[in-house]
């Protein structure tokens, strides 16, 4: 892949596009825009500049200006991406959103919100809630994420069971496209059969297909009941396999998250808390809404029934403050113990999700990995954290986690599954998707990529590389 330096009459006219307050080049000021949260440094990339826009004008200028001199431009939200989708691989410009932070609107009565793309995830959440409205997109990072690197990612999260992933979120998008045009794709409508779906082609894109300026995104009445359990069993399959038990029963649940009991002490650590169970129990926690407070403990016998009828030794109501911080410290717990880590964001047909856990557990064993296994669980989506052994080179470990993905992709695909739920594929994992994806597919998608962006200078190199 071959593209121009950004040369010092390059970062002229880009400090004439967004100011020079607004163009990076200092080391160190940029050292952070070369990685997102992957900590292995053999996935980082520095790059040539760092420029943070401030509107759609801006971005579409900077676009025109790549494909006119063919640097590549690698579009950035808060950078807590799990595929190195926001890294620079073959340098070029970092185009970070973070300063495009505004709620432009929140309407009650239409049900939705006007955004751009630096929003944290929280902030429109703690937003809409002081209207009694609730914005159901809720990754674990969404107290530092952004709604555009959400959209771009299609992340998914907690409530993705009920409610969906934050495709299911969003009316419509305002994109720079690979050409630099400024295009509405979507409309608020809940229904339409009007050409091609290109709202929904460039959610989940990873930033390769269009620079997300702008989202309308769907807003809902803010849920009155809500009731955390938490299961503990002392046998990890089993806790997997209650899930489709609890579906079956007619339960709907918000979510249902899984943790090993490994995950669980790992957790324990680093908060310096004991949790509940933690000795040798396995967690589902289950979170369910209700009308009204007796229809709430209707879901809770059930719930109860279930989980016991399958095994949990003890079924008990959670605390929704410790039982979210215990799951969402998952992630710095494990970095806590190692910044060497491969995350795999495997995902299969909920009814397979039992057997994926076997045969991780036996790959585990073969290769002598040490994991940390937490999991969205009520959509099929398991996060296997392998981190390095201690007394391991790093060559000796990367070889024992590159056999495990072979056995453990072809077990996978054989069942229906899928490389990524939710973190997306970036460079970490494009030459897995190279491997695993039908070819047709796989040529679908790089004729729309060559179509769109036919100097390849959006985001280049993320997904797959493009021939
Ligand atoms: C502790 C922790 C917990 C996490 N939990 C979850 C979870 O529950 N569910 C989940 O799905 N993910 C999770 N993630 C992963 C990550 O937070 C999500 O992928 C998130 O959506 C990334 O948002 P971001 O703003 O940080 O994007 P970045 O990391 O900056 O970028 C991610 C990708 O989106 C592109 N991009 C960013 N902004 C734009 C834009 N405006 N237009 C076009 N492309 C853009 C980038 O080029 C890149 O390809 C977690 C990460 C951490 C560290």
């Amino acid at each position: 892949m071959h593209y121009e330096k950004i040369t010092t009459e390059i970062l002229e006219k880009l400090k004439a596009i967004v100011g020079p307050k607004n163009v990076v080049t200092d080391a160190d000021a940029m050292q952070p825009y070369s990685h997102d949260e992957v900590t292995d440094p053999a996935y980082h990339h520095m790059p040539e500049a760092v420029v943070f826009a401030e509107t759609a004008q801006q971005v579409s200028a900077i676009i025109k200006l790549a494909n006119a001199c063919h640097f590549p431009v690698v579009p950035r939200g808060a950078g807590t991406g799990l595929a190195c989708g926001a890294v620079p691989e073959y340098g070029g410009l970092v185009l970070s959103l973070e300063k495009m932070n505004k709620i432009l609107e929140i309407n009650e009565n239409g049900l939705y919100a006007v955004v751009e793309p630096g929003v944290r995830t929280s902030d429109l959440q703690e937003a809409a809630e002081k209207k009694g409205l609730f914005y159901a997109g809720d990754p674990c990072s969404g107290d530092s994420c952004f709604i555009g690197g959400n959209i771009a990612t299609n992340a998914g999260g907690n409530r993705a069971v009920k409610y969906g992933t934050t495709r299911h979120q969003v009316y419509s998008v305002e994109v720079v496209n690979p050409t630099g045009r400024i295009v509405n794709l979507g409309a608020r409508l809940q229904k339409q059969s009007t050409g091609y779906s290109l709202d929904q082609l460039v959610i989940g894109s990873e930033g390769t297909l269009g620079i997300i300026t702008k989202a309308t995104l769907k807003l809902l009445p803010k849920p009155k009941y809500a009731l955390d359990l938490l299961a503990i069993f002392d046998d990890r399959r089993q806790a997997m396999g209650v899930v489709t038990k609890i579906i079956k029963a007619g339960i709907t649940p918000t979510c249902v998250e899984f943790m090993d009991n490994i995950t669980i002490k790992s957790v324990e650590k680093y908060l310096n808390e004991n949790l509940q169970g933690s000795d040798n129990g396995n967690y589902v926690i289950v979170e369910v809404e209700g009308t009204s407070e007796d229809d709430l403990d209707d879901k809770a016998v059930v719930l109860d029934e279930v989980c016991t009828e399958n095994g949990a030794s003890s079924v008990l109501v959670a605390d929704h403050n410790k039982i979210w911080q215990a799951r969402k410290a998952f992630a710095e717990a494990v970095r806590a113990e190692s910044l060497i880590v491969c995350k795999e964001d495997v995902v299969v047909p909920v009814d397979q999700e039992a057997a994926l856990l076997d045969e991780i557990l036996r790959l585990a064993q073969k290769y002598n990995l040490v994991t940390r296994i937490a999991s969205h669980a009520g959509d099929g989506n398991i996060h296997l954290n392998i981190l390095k052994n201690e007394d391991a080179t790093y060559e000796d470990w990367d070889q024992r986690v590159k056999a495990n993905q072979q056995e453990l992709y072809k077990f996978i695909y054989a069942h229906g599954g899928r490389l990524s739920g939710e973190h997306g594929i970036g460079y970490k994992r494009k030459h897995l998707m190279e491997e695993f994806t039908d070819p047709g597919e796989l040529e679908m998608m790089k004729a729309i990529k060559k179509a769109l962006d036919p100097n390849d200078i959006l985001n280049p190199g993320k997904i797959f590389d493009v021939e």
